[in-house]
């Protein structure tokens, strides 16, 4: 579950929430109570997806199969 992290405008205080993304844009009370918090931007959306393939790998490119795994067999 993610965590967002909350700065409270009434204390200044800053504080953690874990909870589901749906509810990220929800407003999160401080420890003390207070309702005027703002959501930092934590370190959840840090890094990228930049995860793409190797192009024309080093596997036999027959793509994913169970030819490899001995189901075929
Ligand atoms: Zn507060």
């Amino acid at each position: 579950m993610p965590r967002y992290e909350y700065r409270c405008r009434s204390c200044g205080d800053t504080f953690e929430v874990n909870r589901p993304m749906a509810q990220s844009s929800d407003p999160a009370n401080c420890p003390a109570g207070h309702e005027d918090t703002v959501k930092l931007l934590s370190a959840v959306a840090v890094g990228g997806t930049k995860s793409a393939p190797a192009p024309g790998g080093g596997n036999g490119g027959g793509g994913g199969g169970c030819c490899g795994g001995g189901c075929c067999g």
